[in-house]
Parts: C-alpha cells; sequence; structure tokens
C-alpha cells in the first residue's frame, strides 16, 4: 500500500519528533493535538531540532523550509480522512487511546492504517475498539525520536501481514530499524526496561543509594549510557507508571508492582524532565 499522508496524533515529546523524522522522509504530515497551542509547541520543538542540524551545517537551509513546509497543524480529528496512516502517541492510557481510536476509524478512509506509538498498552484491545482490526498495528518509536533507530513493530491478534509489510517499509523509509514482536504486555523493550527503572526507584525508596549513585553505578559499572534515573526522568514518570500499572495487571504478576515513590512523585506532578522535576531538577 502507498502512504502519502500521515497524521500524527499528539504534539507531545514522541509525537513532534515522530511528525519530525515523517516530514524529514518526504512525506506530508499533519501533526494533531487537542490544543491549538501544544500542535505550536510540538512545531517549535521541531523547529529547534532542525535549526539545530542546520547549525551543525549537516542539513542546508533550503532542505530546513521544504521539512517544515510539509508540516500542517490541525486540532480537527476529521483531518484524518485525508491520511493513509495515522499514528497515534498521546498519554498512555487506554481509555483515551480507544475512545480515539473509535473516532478515528469514522473519520479515516477504509484504507487508512491506524498505528499506536503506545510503549506497553495491549494493541489488540485497542484494534478491538475499531471496526478495522486487522488494520491497527503498534509502531513504538523510541525517545528521542530522530536520534534513536529501533521501531519495534507489534502485531495485533488480527494485524493483516500486507499492514505489517506496509509498516515495516515506512520505517525503513524513515532510517529506522523495524524489529516484530508479538503482543503482549510491555512488549520487549518496555518488558526488560522498566521492572530496571522500577528497582532503581526501589533502591532509592529503600534508602539504599541516592538517585545519583544509582545512576552512576549503572552508567560506570554496566556501560549504559544514561542512569536509570535520569532515563526514568527523560521518559516521563507518568509513562513509566503506566507502564508499569500495564505489566502489573497484564501478567497478574506482584513482580511488577510499581514503586509507591514513583506513585507519589506522578502524584505530586514531578513527572521528570517535562515539568522540571523528577529525581533531578531542570532548569
Ligand atoms: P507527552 O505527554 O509528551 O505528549 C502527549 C500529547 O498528547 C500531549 O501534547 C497531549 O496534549 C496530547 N493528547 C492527549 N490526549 C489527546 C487526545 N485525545 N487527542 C489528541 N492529543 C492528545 O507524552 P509522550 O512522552 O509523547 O508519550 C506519548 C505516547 O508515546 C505514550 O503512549 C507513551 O507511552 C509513548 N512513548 C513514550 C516514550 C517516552 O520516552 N516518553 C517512548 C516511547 C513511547
Amino acid at each position: 500500500m502507498s502512504i502519502q499522508q500521515i497524521m500524527v496524533i499528539g504534539a507531545g515529546q514522541m509525537g513532534s519528533g515522530i511528525a519530525q523524522v515523517c516530514a524529514m522522509a518526504g512525506y506530508n504530515v499533519i501533526l494533531h493535538d487537542i490544543k491549538n497551542e501544544f500542535v505550536e509547541k510540538g512545531i517549535a520543538h521541531i523547529q529547534k531540532n532542525v535549526n539545530r542540524q542546520v547549525e551543525k551545517g549537516r542539513m542546508e537551509e533550503g532542505e530546513k523550509e521544504k521539512i517544515l513546509s510539509r508540516i500542517s497543524p490541525s486540532v480537527s480529528l476529521e483531518n484524518a480522512s485525508k491520511a493513509d496512516l495515522v499514528i497515534e502517541a498521546v498519554v498512555e492510557n487506554m481509555e483515551v487511546k480507544t475512545q480515539l481510536f473509535k473516532m478515528l476509524d469514522q473519520f479515516a478512509p477504509d484504507h487508512t492504517i491506524l498505528a499506536s506509538n503506545t510503549s506497553s498498552l495491549p494493541i489488540t484491545e485497542i484494534a478491538a475498539a475499531t471496526d478495522r482490526p486487522e488494520k491497527v498495528i503498534g509502531m513504538h518509536f523510541m525517545n528521542p525520536v530522530p536520534v534513536m533507530k529501533l521501531v519495534e513493530i507489534i502485531r495485533g491478534l488480527q494485524t493483516a501481514d500486507d499492514v505489517y509489510d506496509t509498516i515495516e517499509a515506512v520505517s525503513k523509509k524513515l532510517q529506522k530499524v523495524p524489529v516484530e514482536v508479538n503482543d503482549f504486555p510491555g512488549f520487549i523493550s518496555n518488558r526488560i526496561l522498566m521492572p530496571m527503572i522500577n528497582e532503581a526507584i526501589f533502591a532509592v525508596y529503600e534508602g539504599v543509594a541516592t538517585p545519583e549513585a544509582v545512576d552512576e553505578i549503572m552508567k560506570l559499572g554496566m556501560n549504559h549510557p544514561m542512569g536509570p534515573l535520569t532515563l526514568a526522568d527523560f521518559i516521563g514518570l507518568d509513562t513509566c507508571l503506566y507502564i508499569m500499572e500495564t505489566l502489573h495487571e497484564g501478567f497478574g504478576d506482584d513482580k511488577y508492582r510499581p514503586c509507591p515513590l514513583l506513585r507519589k512523585y506522578v502524584k505530586a506532578g514531578w513527572l521528570g524532565k517535562k515539568t522540571g522535576k523528577g529525581f533531578y531538577t531542570y532548569a
């Protein structure tokens, strides 16, 4: 299937990154959010990223303008009527995502593929909210999207083979490396990463070490490029909590229980880098 027009829903850290790489690959992109100011913030983030590329001499000014001209803003979901592929990147909450997919199913043409960038929620359940479960698939980008090579592609129970093939081809056109997984809680990336982050938070909660010490040990001792608590702040502590809850509920195993300190920070509105405070403080 030929994909020309992509609609990205959610202009936050992931959605703006996805819109950027799609526009850089030559796709026309509609970037959608619930409010104009959120879309504008997403587009400003993309502008900052591509400006930096020009300053570093990695991109021509003309190329930058072409990329930006391919992105159009949206606050009306009806714009899905123009899309061949919709990539959803809204908050990690099943109710919000299923409501959204129901509406997208109404507005998007029959041929349109509906992909979710969910970090952990079952694709099969999101797909069941639509009348086109065979055209629903997981397309899990990593943060920051313009830098990270992986796209974890998740097949729902009913995802059609040609839909998988199309999404694999789109991922390659975005200069990413697609890896196929089946639909189980947390897929592969977050089934392995998130319990490690949660355990790091438990270590701080129990007073075993400070966040700085935990991160230093994992960086210097395990050769991780970034400590788990810095990474948690970067991902967003709300997203980390949602993922742990999905693993806990999905597997019914207490080994996935979220650390109470993680819950406390999220309740306080300490969501990490995006709110200026998490395990660390950001200017
Ligand atoms: P974010 O909070 O930065 O952005 C979410 C955006 O979605 C916000 O701009 C919000 O206004 C918008 N939104 C919320 N409800 C909406 C709706 N009904 N319609 C349209 N827009 C809506 O979050 P994020 O970090 O970009 O995460 C988005 C998704 O990507 C989540 O499912 C998350 O699990 C997944 N993800 C996140 C990371 C990460 O490192 N943060 C990595 C991979 C995947």
